[in-house]
């Protein structure tokens, strides 16, 4: 309705009589939310590349907290062509202060077991054939988990290198990749051993390779082990 429209109506009803009007609000137990489109959109732009994702987060990112104690940003590491992606949680000292994903004592334990396991299985990769990469950029103050808002925040860069990736599984390491990939609270005990998916990307969890590194861990190491040769077979078979 016009203005005009609206004016005449108004001067029609008072012409009758009309002194007080009033407004029916919407029934709130009704749904007003509009149809969800059957495709959701997608995370990525189109033609989205490596380079472009890290050109985005640009040279010195300021979204969130994390940039203020970080020396570099870590986007990711290995073959842009990987059929395989691990996931951390988020760059530890070494890796601030190389602007490289696990490249201390936990990346040196995370490269042995690809190297290895790859060599045991006859699988003919090694760690620079997969990519690496964290759920945040930024090292978080003194090693702390993430918070919920800077997973959310940078969160969206990880996801849009998994779909520039394209792998054909996706190796959660830890309960915060887990958490960002899978929306779950659950913890790696319970979600390692099965299958999950991210975006129809199959998922498997398994332990963080810092958390092998803690005596007493031998089992969990067993089992990372066996992990890790479920998701080689089955990207590389
Ligand atoms: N731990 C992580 O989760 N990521 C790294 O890059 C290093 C240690």
């Amino acid at each position: 309705m016009t203005r005009d429209e609206l004016r005449q109506t108004l001067s029609f009803y008072r012409d009758l009589g009309v002194t007080e009007l009033y407004r029916v609000l919407p029934d709130p137990t009704e749904n007003t939310m509009p149809a969800l489109p059957e495709v959701l959109p997608s995370l990525a732009p189109a033609g989205d590349t490596l380079d472009k994702i890290q050109q985005d987060i640009g040279p010195d990112c300021r979204r969130c907290r994390l940039c203020e104690a970080r020396s570099k940003i870590v986007f990711g590491s290995g073959s842009p062509r990987a059929r395989l992606v691990f996931v951390g949680e988020g760059p530890g000292a070494d890796e601030d202060a190389q602007g490289f994903p696990f490249v201390g004592r936990a990346g040196q334990l995370l490269t042995q077991m690809i190297d290895g396991t790859a060599s045991k299985e006859g699988i003919p990769i090694r760690r620079a054939d997969v990519y690496i990469c964290n759920v945040v950029k930024c090292r978080p103050p003194e090693n702390r988990t993430p918070l919920p808002d800077e997973m959310e925040i940078c969160g969206q860069f990880l996801f849009r290198q998994l779909m520039a990736l394209q792998p054909k599984a996706i190796c959660a390491l830890g309960s915060t990749a887990a958490k960002a990939l899978l929306a779950t609270k659950d913890g790696v005990t319970r979600l390692r051993g099965s299958w999950h998916k991210w975006r129809d990307i199959p998922v498997i969890v398994t332990f963080h390779p810092s958390y092998l590194l803690r005596p007493y861990n031998q089992d969990a190491k067993r089992e990372a082990w066996e992990d890790l040769k479920k998701v080689l077979h089955y990207v590389y078979d």
